[in-house]
């Protein structure tokens, strides 16, 4: 079994998507083992998207992820990091996320795409011990 770190990004709280993400996430057969609705300071954004520092759009990432608060999630199951990819889709909404995805049915555009999900065990760890420094 393995845990991975969610986001309901501010875009998907502000339209009322945290049930239907949720929902998504429990269906597949994956368990909820935190979950915690959270304004994000600069600092855990700039912490969260370090990797990205540097990168054009890293300032209006920062901007995005501390517009609103968040929903925060440890998801746990049998390969959980690539289940929960699967339910989120492809970064690009549009150009990469298939239909029956969160972001392929619900969003439109890269800069709100409604979720985040760490990409490898490495993140997954960094990320959970980030966000819930406690669990
Ligand atoms: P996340 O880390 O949020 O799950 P991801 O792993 O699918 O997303 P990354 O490449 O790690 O995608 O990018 C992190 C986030 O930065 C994306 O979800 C998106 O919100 C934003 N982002 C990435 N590329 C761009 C871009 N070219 N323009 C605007 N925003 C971008």
């Amino acid at each position: 079994s393995e845990r991975t770190l969610v986001l309901v990004k501010p875009d998907g709280v502000e339209r009322g998507l945290v049930g239907e993400v949720v929902s998504r996430i429990e269906r597949k057969g994956l368990r909820l083992a935190a979950l915690e609705l959270r304004v994000v300071s600069r600092d855990l954004a700039e912490q969260h998207y370090a990797e990205h520092d540097g990168k054009p759009f890293f300032g209006s990432l920062l901007d995005f992820i501390t517009s609103g608060p968040v929903v925060a999630l440890v998801v746990e199951g049998p390969r959980a990091i690539p289940a929960f990819r699967q339910i989120a889709g492809g970064t690009d909404p549009v150009e990469k996320a298939t239909p029956g995805s969160v972001r392929g049915d619900l969003a439109l555009e890269t800069g709100s795409n409604l979720v985040h999900g760490s990409d490898s065990p490495e993140s997954a760890s960094r990320e959970i011990k980030l966000w819930f420094p406690n669990l």
